[in-house]
């Protein structure tokens, strides 16, 4: 017979997901009720003040979707993407590439702006090709790249895309909670990000929040969204609107409790002082790793505090070095991911994760399984 899963204690210091608080585990187990019980719709409204704070914006669109990053970002796109839609896609990693599928997917076309991995998204290229496309509806672009550490300079992109009279799709999975992000003051129109990086819940909810202005050209749409589930319009009627909530779909109850947990300490902690803590524990692993030897691939402007990523030594065994950490230190790293696959480590800092023991941990886990 098989028995009950009892998964093995770890660090998380990978791409996602990151180290859980036990206040964060300890809310999921409170008791299942209704998603329209009385209490629970309660705890959604706080919900919603909670994500705005996280976003800094005052948008009335904001809410976890009900599944992961991936759905926060097909959220974005195939509500605001109609069939021949010119969509410019910024690309300097694995997830603009995924950001040209989406755009596809709703029959729209991907203009790309290419950067090589590991650079920051190049804001001159956008504006040559925000200016060769006037016909372009969205710029769309990743500010915190997971799959190679980079941060684009989101404040600047937001500024072209007003320039030249653009929506904005902001990918913030990696971001939220972990480095700046002010949806109001930059202008951005829709944003989506992740539970399980910086915001230290468990994976599974995508928060999105989308400015009015965004919202009019959902519902001026010429053609159906094609995703039922996803449909802004309808999702709203549970999301929307706290007087009336209808049924839309069930929501993750469990799930959203622990959002709920997650965002309430980021709110104890503050903002500006969660992107201090990550700045500060990046600075000190940097300092570790370079005396290990390891260099890192990103140019030192364009660092993510949250997302270290440095090339692998020479003769130093990746998968090997990999499953001794797991093995012998209980410690997670992130491997590379498509063209960087088996060339370098990716060691996040994120969330409940970036703190002075796991830093000390993996400079020393490091040192060992690199000698
Ligand atoms: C992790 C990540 C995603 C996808 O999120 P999932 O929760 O894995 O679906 C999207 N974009 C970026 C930048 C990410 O780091």
């Amino acid at each position: 017979m098989i028995g009950s899963f009892h998964p093995p204690q770890r660090i998380l210091m990978g791409p996602g997901p990151s180290d859980v608080s036990p206040r964060v585990l300890a809310a999921m187990g409170r008791p299942t009720i209704g998603h329209l019980d009385p209490a629970f719709v309660g705890m959604m409204d706080e919900m919603k003040t909670l994500l705005q704070y996280a976003f800094q914006t005052k948008n009335e669109l904001v809410m976890p979707v009900s599944a992961p990053g991936s759905a926060g970002m097909e959220t974005c796109f195939v509500n605001l993407v109609e069939p021949g839609d010119k969509v410019i896609v910024c690309q300097n990693g694995v997830f603009g590439g995924r950001m040209k599928e989406n755009v596809e997917r709703c029959g729209g076309i991907a203009v790309m702006v290419m950067d090589d991995w590991g650079n920051a998204v190049d804001a001159n290229k956008v504006e040559d090709t925000l200016k060769a496309n006037p016909d372009a509806k969205i710029l769309a672009f990743v500010h915190a790249e997971t799959s190679t550490g980079a941060q684009s300079d989101a404040k600047i992109l937001c500024a072209l895309a007003q320039k030249y009279n653009v929506l904005t799709i902001v990918d913030a999975v990696t971001s939220l909670g972990g480095t700046p992000i002010k949806v109001d003051e930059w202008g951005i129109d829709a944003i989506y990000s992740g539970s399980q990086k910086c915001l230290s819940c468990t994976p599974g909810l995508s928060p999105i929040s989308f400015s009015a202005r965004a919202m009019d050209v959902v519902k001026s749409r010429k053609t159906k969204i094609q995703s039922w589930f996803l449909d802004l319009t309808l999702v709203t009627a549970y999301w929307g609107n706290a007087a009336k909530r209808t049924y839309h779909h069930t929501a993750p109850i469990n799930a959203l409790y622990g959002l709920h947990e997650a965002l309430v300490m980021l709110q104890e902690e503050g903002l500006e002082n969660a992107w201090a803590r990550h700045q500060h524990h990046h600075l000190e692993l940097k300092k570790g790793l370079e005396a290990l030897g390891l260099r890192f691939v990103v140019k030192e402007q364009d660092r993510l505090p949250q997302l270290n990523s440095v090339y692998i030594p020479d003769g130093v065994d990746d998968a090997a070095a990999r499953k001794s950490l797991l093995e012998d230190y209980g410690l997670e790293i992130g491997a590379g991911l498509g063209a960087m696959a088996g060339k370098i480590w990716r060691i996040g800092l994120m969330g409940h994760a970036a703190n002075e023991r796991n830093v000390n941990i993996c400079l020393t886990a490091l040192e060992d399984v690199m000698s």
